[in-house]
């Protein structure tokens, strides 16, 4: 039988321990709270900030979105980054992605004070990961360690196969899976859009975890017997329904389902965690900055 991981149940455990975090330290009057900056008209990423702050309020979060013309020049975002930087109500900023061609965004991602930088994507915080030492981990391949946790799938010695390397999910998920750590300790594999012979590689994983962006790209036949199978994909394609469009992963369901010990769906995988690792993340901030001191789960 494959175990087909519900991410939402994990999720709303998750947030249910960082719930009893924002009380404690709101009951010390330090609120946690979250800045969004959205410099887009792209209709994904407002759903997704929207999203974000609809979370907040579900956890008693302070959020406070701001809105920046994507015409406008670069220095107005880097002096709103600024801003937020220095207001003590903002403990956790997240800037959505992507920015305007002629914003540089690794001049964003260096701006972003680094114990606010929730997302976990400063240099400093990046370096962190990689050292051991971690403040703040990326949301989304935090949220797969949880997903992997939770199940009590077993990284340590496991053959890990990741499937992608941007700087968001393929890296730190990588960097999380070597490190000598609860959730890591696995050998791993990082392949990319230059690899020979992907499905070799991914075939002969334990844990195979598919961040590519390209629709259905890993089917059954690329996956090992009882394999472990995380989809972190999330590709918008038409569809006939009422929005007009559908959510699908980098994973064949369907053919990996039959290959599969566990596998995440799309939606409802992958994707709850990530916004559940930012409400983490920005209650860590507050107590970080506030010295108020939290259980997380
Ligand atoms: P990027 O486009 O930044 O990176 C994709 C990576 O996949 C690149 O390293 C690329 O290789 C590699 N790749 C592309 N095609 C192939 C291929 N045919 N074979 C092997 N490797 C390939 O994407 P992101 O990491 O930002 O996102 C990946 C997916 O995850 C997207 O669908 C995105 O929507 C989703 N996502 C989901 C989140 C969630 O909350 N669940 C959060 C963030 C992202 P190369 O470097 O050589 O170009």
């Amino acid at each position: 039988m494959t175990t087909i991981i519900d991410g939402n149940s994990v999720a709303e455990e998750i947030q249910a321990g960082v719930e009893d975090c924002v009380e404690t330290l709101s009951a010390a009057d330090e609120t946690p709270g979250l800045a969004t900056v959205l410099m887009s008209d792209d209709g994904a990423s407002a759903t997704y900030v929207s999203m974000k702050q609809r979370t907040c309020e579900e956890l008693g979060i302070n959020s406070f979105h701001h809105e920046i013309d994507p015409e406008a020049p670069a220095e107005e975002l880097f002096s709103k980054i600024d801003e937020l930087n220095d207001d003590p109500d903002v403990h956790g900023i997240l800037v959505q992605m992507p920015v305007p061609d002629h914003v540089d965004k690794r001049t964003v991602l260096n701006r972003i004070d680094p114990m606010k930088d929730v997302d976990g994507f400063h240099p400093e915080n990046v370096g962190r990961l990689v050292a051991g030492n971690a403040r703040y981990k990326p949301c989304t391949p935090h949220g797969v360690q949880k997903i992997l946790d939770a199940y009590d799938i077993e990284t340590e010695g496991a053959d890990a196969v990741v499937v992608g390397r941007s700087d968001i999910v393929g890296k730190p998920m990588a960097n999380l899976l070597i490190q000598r750590d609860d959730g890591g300790n696995a050998t791993t594999t990082v392949c990319h859009s230059r690899t020979k012979d992907l499905a070799a590689k991914t075939r002969n994983a334990d844990l195979v975890v598919v961040a590519a962006g390209v629709p259905e790209m890993v089917d059954g036949d690329m996956i090992g017997e009882g394999a472990t199978v995380i989809d972190v994909g999330i590709n918008r394609v038409d569809a006939d329904t009422e929005k007009g469009y559908e959510l699908i992963g980098d994973v064949d369901f369907e053919s990996a389902k039959q290959k599969a010990g566990a596998i995440t769906p799309v939606p409802g995988g992958v994707g709850p965690l990530t916004i559940a690792m930012l409400m983490y993340n920005t209650a860590k901030a507050a107590s970080l900055q506030s010295g108020v001191e939290i259980d997380l789960p």
